[in-house]
């Protein structure tokens, strides 16, 4: 444990009204949310996802952990004047990629300066979302009609279809050992757990590529009830 971690447990572990509220990776800012002491962290990332954060708000009531909330209300946040999506930000190829798509007349300096903000930030931002060890990381993500885990059966390890009439459904998971319990839910899953040629900067990709136990929880918007439904599932059996 580093000198500077090691500090904030003893200063944090008394006083934990101190312990920092929030934390930013460019323009990308999340509330953070403590509770109690478990090696659960959560996530949402994508600002128009307004269930998924109705939900973990919701859920952090009664479970210990610590939940990063992005404040944004946009899915795409800025950086050096350029949008980018923020669950592209976590490696520098994939964040290349997203900020050249989704800025086409950006000159190529300005796209330099941005990458430079985020190779400078990101590892912090990192180690706050990674779990401590043995703990997982649970990313609660919406979509719209068009996204589904049809998208991710191609480039998965793994994948078990329960709800074949309810593909906007889906849980993807980076370790084995969840794979295995996930799967016995009455609920989709797929494993990623091997790195692919192309690296998109997911959050997904990271932990894979680290080794790290992550859950990405997807669910159409607007159906909270099962989002929820979902994620007490998961918290019930998958092993804190
Ligand atoms: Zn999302």
């Amino acid at each position: 444990m580093s000198e500077l971690s090691r500090r904030e447990l003893l200063a944090f572990g008394w006083f934990p009204l101190l312990a920092p509220r929030h934390i930013h990776l460019a323009g990308a800012r999340f509330r953070i949310l403590r509770t109690g002491r478990s090696c659960r962290r959560y996530l949402r990332i994508h600002g128009d996802e307004e269930t998924a954060r109705l939900v973990l708000e919701r859920h952090m009531q009664t479970h210990d952990g610590v939940a990063y909330i992005v404040e944004s209300r946009t899915r795409a946040v800025p950086v050096e004047g350029l949008k980018l999506d923020p669950n592209r930000m976590f490696s520098r190829v994939g964040a290349e990629a997203n900020l050249q798509r989704l800025n086409r007349d950006a000159a190529p300096a300005q796209i330099a300066r941005a990458l430079a903000v985020l190779d400078r930030g990101r590892e912090k931002l990192v180690r706050a979302l990674t779990p401590p060890r043995g703990g997982l990381t649970i990313a609660l993500h919406n979509n719209a009609r068009g996204y589904s885990v049809e998208e991710e059966v191609g480039i998965s390890d793994r994948v078990s279809l329960r709800q074949p009439l309810e593909p906007h459904a889906f849980f993807l998971c980076t370790e084995p050992r969840d794979y295995e319990l996930l799967k016995t839910s009455p609920y989709n899953v797929v494993l990623q757990q091997k790195t692919p040629p192309s690296d998109d900067g997911s959050l997904s990709r990271l932990a894979a590529a680290r080794g790290w136990r992550y859950v990405n929880l997807e669910v159409l918007i607007g159906e909270p009830e099962r989002q929820r439904e979902m994620l007490n599932w998961l918290e019930w059996h998958v092993p804190e």
